[in-house]
């Protein structure tokens, strides 16, 4: 009988109205728990970059770290974590972005890029793009070159392609 291999949607898990009511939570444990998920995944996330220079991977905390990091050692380059204010403990550059109440800050060490060095940014999800235009900003404060912004999953209707333009998106899952 013929296998069927799953789709790597159905190991993402929707939990809907969290962490508050309207919002479809993507959540990304139910794939952590499958290796053949995150093998499929990571060759997702990896099959658009295979003939490119890229000279770091720059991952968001904290979902960005998972995939971040295996990217990172799949294609043989540095991890740069983006943080939190107040976890980096050396000098740090610092962009605040805009939420839907309020505003955010994130963080990275300021010698983590050196310019002219060419950067994959990424994170689990892309919805409006705020987190993602706040990390762009700061690669490029640093003089590093976008190659990609790359993500497990794009929520199309949140239109957060737009506001990274004219960055490469690329995503292994649209919705
Ligand atoms: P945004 O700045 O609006 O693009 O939001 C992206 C960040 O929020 C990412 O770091 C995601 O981890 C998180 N996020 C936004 N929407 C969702 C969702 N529906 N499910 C899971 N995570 C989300």
């Amino acid at each position: 009988m013929e296998t069927k291999t799953p789709t790597l949607k159905s190991y993402i898990t929707d939990v809907p109205d969290f962490p508050k009511k309207g919002i479809i939570f993507k959540d990304l444990t139910s794939l952590l728990e499958s290796p053949e998920g995150v093998e499929q995944c990571l060759e997702a996330l990896i099959s658009t970059l295979k003939n490119k220079q890229i000279d770091k991977i720059v991952g968001i905390e904290a979902r960005g770290f998972f995939f971040g990091m295996l990217l990172a050692t799949a294609l043989k380059v540095p991890f740069v974590p983006v943080r939190k204010p107040g976890k980096l403990p050396r000098k740090v550059i610092s962009q605040s972005y805009e939420l839907e109440y309020g505003s955010d800050v994130l963080e990275m060490h300021e010698d983590a890029i050196k310019s002219g060095e060419k950067i994959v940014i990424h994170d689990d999800v892309l919805a409006t793009g705020g987190t993602a235009e706040a990390v762009c900003k700061m690669v490029e404060t640093l003089g590093g070159q976008i190659v990609q912004c790359n993500f497990i999953m794009q929520l199309d209707f949140l239109e957060g392609a737009k506001k990274i333009a004219p960055h490469t998106v690329f995503s292994a899952v649209n919705y």
